[in-house]
């Protein structure tokens, strides 16, 4: 097969057939398709789409790039939460040690930043020495001893998802329903997890803007996941603003660190006991409002924390950071975004606030560009806050340059509505596809 005959098959809106696609990723894995070709063939799926058996068959061939897991020596049901990509988007880092602490076992293969997105590996490449490219046996290990591990696609995992990843990140190629289906659930059938929930975000700061897209998104994955025997769902959730308040590399973290305490913005720490809830429930540990109970007992006893502090210790991260927050580096440099008028927040251009952290560093815009994880934006108010003329909207912090820095203050306060009227309260989940 010839890789241009390909690109020009589905650039004229063709349907690749089940061996060319197989073949492509094979040899794009192996290094035998150049980027700039599979860039050709990213954008032409962009533009013209794949139909449903195309789509199917690309995200097995991503599961078959690399090994599935069988984790047989793993005692306990195995499950996995996966967020198609939000700002301030931390739930991870939390709902994952949650549910280990509360008896699940979480062996949990995520990303890097995608887009104006962030990932959770880059999140947990913010504390010191922290590893995400570990072994198989070695992921194995740490699953069965502290109920969790968190690492990225490696040349044994979803190998065509590593790649593929970075190559959508800059080639404008991300928000595209087969590339997200096949690289999220390629993941989740090569993890091979029996539990899996969705965490499928909805509005400005998400791929899928509106309700009926993330519906369509979030049915499609389920789909495949169930004839792949999982049990599944996806939760539809609100990405009309940031998750929580703290956007950007370390300040996630040290947001996650709080919640795992106990503490955290209520609103976030709302959606993560929600989140694990359902992880729960589907593990049959109690009826929803039980599973709620016992999600919010493990964070405020601590267990949550514990396992968190447990995994990243396991994974060679400096637990010393864990322990004292304050001795992760801090930015240079901090500005702060004041209101231009009285009001109340009514809503966030969230996708413009995720591109204003990545102007300041937080993310990358070439597969090599390093980050500076010091990075990232603290907001001080949010929707339904009123917020007075002059008044502190949020802080951006970063070691990069002075005028990036201004341009991103402009850029958050032209993303933040303001009316007089305040805005009804909106549910951070909005609907479950089971
Ligand atoms: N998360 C992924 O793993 N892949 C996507 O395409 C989007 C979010």
């Amino acid at each position: 097969m010839r890789m241009v005959e390909l690109i020009e098959k589905k650039r004229d809106g063709g349907i690749l057939s089940a061996e060319e696609i197989r073949w492509m990723i094979e040899a794009y894995t192996k290094g035998d398709i150049p980027d700039y070709q599979m860039s050709a063939m990213l954008m032409a799926i962009y533009l013209k789409g794949m139909d449903a058996a195309e789509t199917r068959e690309l995200t097995f061939a991503i599961r078959d790039s690399g090994q599935t897991l069988d984790f047989k020596s793993i005692k306990g049901l195995r499950a996995d939460k996966h967020s198609t990509g939000g700002v301030g988007d931390k739930t991870s880092l939390v709902v994952g040690p949650l549910v280990a602490a509360c008896g699940l076992k979480v062996a949990k293969l995520s990303g890097r930043g995608l887009g104006f997105t962030g990932g959770t590996i880059d999140k947990l490449e913010s504390i010191e020495g922290f590893r995400t490219n570990i072994p198989v046996d070695e992921f194995e290990k740490i699953v069965n001893k502290v109920g969790i591990a968190i690492a990225g696609q490696s040349k044994d995992i979803a190998p065509a998802d590593k790649l593929l990843y970075a190559l959508r990140d800059v080639t404008g190629t991300v928000g595209c329903v087969p590339l997200i289906v096949s690289s999220i659930m390629g993941k989740k059938l090569a993890a091979n997890d029996d539990i899996i929930v969705l965490d499928v975000k909805c509005g400005s700061g998400a791929f899928m803007k509106t309700p009926e897209d993330a519906k369509n998104l979030a049915e499609i994955m389920v789909g495949i996941g169930k004839d792949a025997g999982k049990k599944i769902r996806a939760l539809i959730t609100d990405m009309d603003q940031p998750l929580g308040c703290a956007v950007g590399n370390t300040l996630e973290v040290l947001e996650a660190i709080d919640t795992l305490k106990g503490k955290g913005p209520k609103d976030f720490r709302a959606f993560c006991v929600e989140l694990a809830a359902h992880m729960l429930e589907m593990a049959e540990k109690g009826t929803f409002a039980e599973c709620e109970k016992i999600a919010a007992e493990a964070l405020d006893s601590g267990k949550a924390f514990e396992t968190f502090r447990a995994m990243v210790k396991a994974q060679g991260g400096n637990v010393r950071w864990i322990d004292d927050p304050s001795l992760f580096p801090t930015a240079d440099t901090e500005i702060d975004v004041t209101a231009g008028e009285d009001g109340y927040i009514t809503g966030f251009d969230t996708e413009r606030i995720g591109l204003a952290s990545l102007t300041i560093g937080a993310g990358r815009s070439k597969k090599t560009d390093p980050i500076d994880y010091t990075a990232g934006i603290r907001f001080w108010k949010k929707r339904g806050d009123h917020i007075a003329k002059g008044e502190k909207l949020a802080t951006l912090y970063s070691c990069g340059k002075q005028k990036d820095l201004v341009k991103a203050m402009f850029m958050v306060l032209d993303a933040t509505e303001v009316s007089k009227k305040k805005p009804k309260a909106v549910p951070l989940v909005r609907s479950v596809v089971k």
